[in-house]
C-alpha cells in the first residue's frame, strides 16, 4: 500500500521537487493533500496531475472545480489536513515562521514530519525537542546539510559523536570587498551559483545567515551542543556535510547539488530507493577544497552563532528580525549589508526568558518583527 503524503508549501521550490520525487514512485507514495500559499493556477496544475483528496490554499479557490477534491483555505485548514488519520507523512516546505503550528500538530497526530522550513527549529527548538521526546512522531530533515549529517549517523551511537561539521559554499557574494558588499543590489543577491531556492533563503545564504540557521537547527536535531557545531567552507557543493566521532574518524556525505536526493530520503529512510538522478563523478568534480570561515567577514553568521548559544527567545527573535530585515532588502528600503546591523541591533534591545514556551516564542516572534520594522524605518 502507497503510504498517503501532504505537502504544505507545494507551489514552492522544495514543494515542486518532492512532486517531481513522488511522480517516479506512485507506488510507493499517494499524495493525499497538497497546500499552496498564493500561486493559485501552478496549485490547480498539481491537484490536475496528482489528483490529491484535499488541496488548500492561502487564497481562496472559489470558482476553480476540481471534481471531488476537497478544498480549503488558510491555517485552520492546515492543520484539519495534516491530523487526519489517513495522512502518513508530511512535508512541511512552507516559507517562514508559518512552517511551526503545522509541524507541532502533525507530530502530535504522530506523523512523520520531513522539514524544509527552516524557522521552524530556529524560532521552536525547545518545544519541538519537548514533543519528540514525549513520543510524539517522528522529525527528518530535508536540507541538504543535515540529511547529510543524519546518513552519516545512520547506526552511530550518539555519545560518540564529537564534532558536526557543516560545509558552507560561501555565498553567491563571497568574491566581493565591503565596499561593493554596501552596493549589493536584490538581483545580484537573488542569483546563486548552484541552488535555485525561494527569495528569502537565496539571501540568507549570500551574507551566511542561513549557515547560522542551520548550526541552530543541527543543535535541536541532533541533540549537540552549538560549540560542538563547527561550519567549514567548501566552495564545490559536493561534501554535504560532515561527522566527526571520538575515535577520530570523520564521515562525509557526497552528492551532487541536487535536493531531489535528500527530499527522497526523507522518505525512503531508513531504506534507500533507486533512482535516476545523476551521478557524482569524482574525476570530473576534480579538486575539492576546504578553509576556515572568517566571522568578521560574515557578520550575519556570527550573530546567528550568538543567539544560538544564548538560546531562549534570542533564536525566535533573531529568525523574526531576519525575514524583516530581508524583505526591507528586497523592497530596496535598506542596504545588503543592513540586514545583519537590523537583526543584530534587534537582539540587543531583546530581553529573552529561558526554557520557554509555545505561547513566549510566539511572543518574541512578534516582538522581534515589530522592533525590527521599527528600526528600518526610523
Ligand atoms: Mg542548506
Amino acid at each position: 500500500m502507497p503510504r498517503n503524503l501532504v505537502i504544505l508549501g507545494s507551489t514552492g521550490s522544495i514543494g515542486r521537487q518532492t512532486l517531481d520525487v513522488v511522480r517516479a514512485l506512485t507506488d510507493r507514495i499517494h499524495v493525499y493533500g497538497l497546500a499552496g500559499h498564493r500561486n493559485v493556477q501552478l496549485l490547480m496544475d498539481q491537484a490536475e496531475e496528482f489528483r490529491p483528496q484535499v488541496v488548500v490554499s492561502a487564497a481562496s479557490l472559489r470558482g476553480h472545480d476540481l471534481g471531488d477534491c476537497e478544498i480549503g483555505q488558510g491555517e485552520a485548514a492546515v492543520l484539519d489536513l495534516v491530523n487526519r488519520p489517513q495522512v502518513d507523512l508530511v512535508v512541511v516546505a512552507s516559507a517562514g515562521a508559518g512552517g511551526l503550528m503545522p509541524t507541532l500538530a502533525a507530530l502530535r497526530a504522530g506523523k512523520l514530519v520531513a522539514l524544509a522550513n527552516k524557522e521552524t527549529l530556529v524560532m521552536a527548538g525547545p518545544v519541538i525537542r519537548q514533543e519528540l521526546e514525549a513520543g510524539n512522531g517522528e522529525l527528518v530533515p530535508i536540507d541538504s546539510e543535515h540529511s547529510a549529517i543524519w546518513q552519516c549517523l545512520q547506526g552511530e551511537p550518539h555519545r560518540s559523536i564529537e564534532r558536526l561539521i557543516l560545509t558552507a559554499s560561501g555565498g553567491a557574494l563571497r568574491e566581493l570587498s565591503p565596499e561593493q558588499l554596501e552596493a549589493v543590489t536584490p538581483e545580484q543577491a537573488l542569483h546563486h551559483p548552484t541552488w535555485n531556492m525561494g527569495k528569502k533563503i537565496t539571501v540568507d545564504c549570500a551574507n551566511l545567515m542561513n549557515k547560522g540557521l542551520e548550526t541552530i537547527e543541527a543543535h535541536w536535531l541532533f541533540d549537540i551542543p552549538m560549540d560542538r557545531i563547527e561550519v567549514v567552507l567548501h566552495h564545490q557543493n559536493i561534501v554535504h556535510s560532515l561527522v566527526a566521532f571520538d575515535d577520530s574518524s570523520t564521515k562525509a556525505q557526497l552528492g551532487l547539488p541536487d535536493m531531489r536526493l535528500p527530499i527522497q530520503y526523507a522518505l525512503s529512510h531508513p531504506e534507500r530507493w533507486p533512482n535516476e538522478l545523476p551521478r557524482l563523478d569524482l574525476a570530473a568534480a576534480g579538486t575539492l577544497t576546504f578553509s576556515p570561515l572568517d566571522l568578521e567577514r560574515y557578520p550575519a553568521l556570527r550573530v546567528a552563532l550568538q543567539a544560538g548559544r544564548e538560546g531562549g527567545t534570542y533564536p525566535a527573535v533573531l529568525a523574526a528580525a531576519d525575514e524583516i530585515a530581508v524583505e526591507a532588502f528586497l523592497d530596496r528600503q535598506i542596504s545588503f549589508t543592513r540586514i545583519p546591523q537590523i537583526v543584530e541591533t534587534t537582539l540587543l534591545r531583546h530581553t529573552s526568558c529561558q526554557s520557554p514556551t509555545l505561547d513566549d516564542i510566539l511572543g518574541a516572534d512578534a516582538w522581534g518583527r515589530g522592533e525590527a520594522k521599527q528600526l528600518i524605518s526610523s
